[in-house]
């Protein structure tokens, strides 16, 4: 925008009208000579140019400013008393003070017709000039007067001129004022928007450069209001039409992010959902049904862990493998389901004992399979013991009658260059051998 070449232009505007007023300031003062120099000519001659001569006088004190006519009336009242003591020429023909009237008022006429509206009026009166004589001096007053009159309008007319453009160059501040806040805070507001911003500044751009055309271009004040005017209805409804677009925006983001934040936490729930099911898959996974204890795959899991880490630190590590014995017969004499359920309290046992000191799973079948991590061979002989004994002393029964459970067990501890699986084909080996010497016992290899 370029609010100061448009103020620029109303500023210079408002120069040249006032240089006009002072011009008609000194047109008025001209008159005040002139008439000054009819009453010098006319004065005394007989009542009614007295009378005339008068109203002359009023006309021109109602077009002064007021304080600068009183040196004039005075100045009059002086010639007048002056001219009680001069002699008075005798006839019309005697010598004139000064120009010609007619030529004076024409002058001042010419510079008059400034205004469309007075035009015609110095017209007739130019025309009244030119039909009336030289020396008719009763007609002169008249005219002068006429002419005065005109003067005058013509200055409250100026004044008005300036006092409306005045107004309106303040509107038009205003109003650039109010539209460059209003751009700014939009543009702060939604400064993402660039292109749309660009677009209005360029819209804004030429309507500006169209209003400065029609004020060059403008052929009267009114003409120049209501193109100024409209023009700028016109910009302000392209800052309103923007600003409306902008909140339509903003609300359809505001809903856009609400609906995104909707689906945002629904995403997060089923991710929630979803890693809570994987946890719940992946336990299921590593987990005996029956006996809930830790499967076989948790087992090798868990094994490969501890070698992994036996490999760098070296430390005791021992791998047992339990069988229960005749477990076959379990099933032939009381059935499959009291089977599983000797398989179930033997694992709640075994998972009782070890209470998070070791491991222990359900490698398979009949068959568990335990991971002493930082223990000797001795030590982990006297727990596959303890674990062989606890078994034994269960206490199962079936139709009342005692059954004995009892369970076998091989141990080793990881030597170089021991996998996991060859430990536990080894301690596998120690199992066959104490199924071998009898039962219900361990052997340690
Ligand atoms: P040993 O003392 O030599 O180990 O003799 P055993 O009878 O225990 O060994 P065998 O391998 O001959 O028999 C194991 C039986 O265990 C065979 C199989 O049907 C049974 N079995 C394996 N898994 C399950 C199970 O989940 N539930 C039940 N009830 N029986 C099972
Ligand atoms: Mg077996
Ligand atoms: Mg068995």
């Amino acid at each position: 925008m370029e609010p100061d070449h448009f103020e620029r232009k109303y500023h210079l505007a408002l120069e040249r009208m006032e240089r006009e007023e002072a011009s008609f300031r000194q047109l008025e003062e001209q008159l005040r000579r002139i008439a000054s120099r009819l009453l010098l000519l006319a004065r005394g001659r007989d009542d009614a140019l007295d009378g005339l001569l008068e109203r002359v006088t009023d006309a021109v004190r109602r077009s002064s400013a007021g304080a600068g006519l009183a040196p004039l009336v005075d100045e009059l009242g002086d010639a007048v008393a002056r001219l009680d003591g001069t002699p008075r020429p005798a006839s019309s023909t005697g010598p004139a003070i000064g120009p010609p009237w007619p030529e004076a008022l024409r002058e001042t006429l010419l510079r008059v017709v400034l205004i469309p509206s007075l035009a015609e009026e110095a017209v007739d009166i130019r025309a009244r000039l030119a039909a009336t004589a030289v020396d008719d001096e009763a007609a002169m007053p008249m005219l002068a007067e006429a002419v005065a009159n005109l003067v005058n309008r013509q200055r409250d007319s100026l004044r008005a001129d300036i006092d409306n453009l005045q107004a309106l160059l303040e509107q038009v501040s205003g109003r650039l004022e109010e539209m460059t806040h209003f751009l700014e805070m939009g543009m702060k507001e939604q400064s993402q928007d660039l292109a749309e911003g660009e677009a209005l500044d360029t819209t804004v751009r030429d309507e500006m450069a169209l209003l400065n055309q029609t004020a060059r271009d403008a052929t009267s004040l009114a003409d120049l209001q209501e193109q100024v005017s409209s023009r700028l209805t016109l910009i302000d409804h392209h800052f309103r039409e923007y600003r409306e677009r902008q909140d339509a925006r903003a609300e359809e983001f505001r809903a856009r992010s609400a609906s995104m934040q909707g689906r945002l936490m629904e995403l997060e729930t089923q991710a929630l959902r979803l890693q809570e099911s994987l946890a719940r898959e992946h336990e299921l996974a590593l987990t005996d049904p029956l006996t809930a204890m830790p499967n076989r795959l948790a087992y090798e899991r868990h094994v490969d862990e501890i070698h992994r880490r036996w490999q760098g630190e070296r430390q005791h590590v021992c791998v047992a493998a339990f069988d229960i014995d005749h477990f076959k017969a379990i099933n032939d004499n009381y059935g499959h389901a009291a089977g599983d359920a000797v398989l179930r309290i033997v694992g709640k046992a075994l998972t009782a004992h070890a209470a998070g000191r070791y491991f222990i799973a359900r490698y398979g079948g009949e068959e568990f399979a335990a991971v002493f991590d930082d223990m000797e061979q001795g030590e982990a002989l006297l727990v596959a013991e303890d674990l062989c004994r606890i078994v034994a002393a269960l206490g199962f029964h079936a139709s009342k009658r005692p059954i004995t459970v009892t369970m076998s067990g091989g141990i080793t501890c990881f030597q170089m260059p021991d996998t996991p699986a060859a430990a536990f084909e080894r301690a596998d080996r120690a199992l066959y051998e104490a199924k071998r010497a009898g039962r219900n016992r361990c052997v340690v290899v």
